[in-house]
């Protein structure tokens, strides 16, 4: 029989020597370049990760999200799921990270898919966000086994595709299948990059909506006879600009969003487009079409409905002020605001272990932007919820995006302690 601090003792010592592993298996991982789009890569890089959970005693299964728009032959939306048996008596946990990266870009002093190793950091497309993250989970719940430490619940680890476009091929995917779901799975970690100390308890609302404005189309020459959308979207973007953005700001929010100038509602302008865009070459016409695309990110304290409202009067008001204006509004993506309760038990276990491994209370935060805890919060309706990895939130999408390898080591000690925690040990 051990003592809790001795299983503690041997799961820190089995991650410190698994260290070079858990490098060795992020480079792997950086080396598959599963850029999204259009979503290169994913069965190789689903079956490297289950090659490794099968490695690692998981039962491995691959759910291949065939059905969704996203799909192909060509690109085909593969995830993986391992789990490993309790032995009875304890909770799920499930750890979830996305294996898919955005486009390397420009600006890159290093390959971004070669997993460079430099002064204790790993550069790479994906390194922070979120390969290094995924990898850290794995070696947690490999380093618990290896310290020989059974325990009363369930683990799980998925990989998943499509977080940087929405995940719904990915974890909306997993939990549409009743794979991850409320009385099955108990506590959800993502090892999203929000740094080794602090804990990112969910994430701002999205209200993302298409402006159309119609005009009547004319000659160039002759513009009276016409009616220009595009000079017609102009006292929108007015109104937006001088009467809407001011008054977002002004909102701000007690969930603790990072950075600060974050934590208030925001709208950002996306794209406009008009008349003959992009079009060679251009004949004299008045633009009898304009359409702008808006991405509104509202707090906890407003809700939706108010949010479309907003918008809704905002362009019967502009409208009112000239019979020529015509107006409709498209609603293109909702996302609520999600938040976990600061005195869940996960939030709490990550917050022990944390002070043990690093030695000081984690900053409890929340996301600027969404990722897959709407899924677990909306499809799957688990409220024990977050995102905690290694890695800058800030490196994120960056040209030479890399993560701290101390890091990474710290990240998956305190992964390991706390699935302890929750998991529970058998003696
Ligand atoms: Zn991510």
């Amino acid at each position: 029989m051990t003592t809790r601090l001795q299983a503690e003792a041997s799961i820190l010592e089995e991650v410190t020597r698994a260290a070079d592993e858990l490098v060795d298996f992020t480079i792997d991982l950086v080396k598959m370049p599963t850029v999204n789009p259009p979503g290169e890569g994913y069965r190789e890089c689903a079956e490297l990760i289950g090659g490794k959970l099968q490695a690692f005693g998981h039962q491995t299964a691959y759910i291949t999200a065939d059905a969704s728009a996203e799909h192909s032959d060509a690109y085909p939306r593969v995830n993986v799921l391992g789990r490993r048996e309790g032995s009875g008596g304890g909770p799920t946990v499930h750890f979830n990270g996305h294996f898919d990266v955005v486009p390397a870009g420009g600006g890159w002093t290093v390959d971004p898919f070669a997993g460079v190793v430099r002064e204790g950091r790993l550069y790479g497309r994906g390194s922070a966000d979120m390969k290094a993250g995924l990898a850290c989970a794995l070696f947690a719940v490999e380093a618990v086994r290896r310290a020989g430490v059974e325990l009363a619940g369930s683990v799980e680890i998925s990989g998943t595709v499509d977080e940087e476009s929405g995940g719904f091929a990915g974890l909306a995917h997993l939990a549409e299948q009743g794979l991850v779901a409320r009385g099955k799975t108990d506590h959800v970690i993502i090892p999203e990059p929000l740094d080794v100390d602090r804990v990112c308890l969910g994430h701002r609302g999205v209200y993302w909506f298409k402006v159309i404005s119609e005009g009547r189309i004319g000659h160039g020459a002759m513009p009276f006879l016409g009616v220009n959308a595009i000079e017609q979207m102009g006292p929108v973007l007015e109104e937006i600009r001088r009467r809407l953005k001011p008054s977002l700001e002004q909102r701000r929010t007690a969930m603790p969003v990072v950075p600060d100038a974050a934590r208030q509602s925001s709208i950002n302008i996306n794209s406009i487009l008009g008349g003959q865009a992009g079009q060679e070459p251009q004949t004299p016409c008045v633009a009898d079409r304009c359409e702008a695309v808006f991405d509104r990110r509202f707090v906890v304290e407003e809700s939706l409905e108010a949010t479309r409202a907003e918008i809704a009067d905002l362009l019967e008001r502009v409208a009112a002020q000239d019979e020529a204006r015509q107006y409709s509004l498209e609603e293109l993506m909702v996302v609520r605001p999600t938040l976990t309760e600061e005195d869940d038990p996960l939030v709490l276990a990550l917050a022990r272990s944390i002070e043990s491994v690093l030695g000081r209370q984690p900053e409890l935060v929340a996301s600027p932007g969404t990722y897959d805890h709407k899924h677990v919060a909306r499809i799957a309706g688990i409220d024990s919820c977050v995102a905690y990895g290694p890695g800058a939130l800030e490196q994120a999408h960056q040209p030479d995006e890399w993560c701290s390898i101390d890091d990474m080591v710290n990240a998956t000690r305190v992964m390991a302690l706390t699935l302890l925690d929750l998991a529970g040990e058998t003696n």
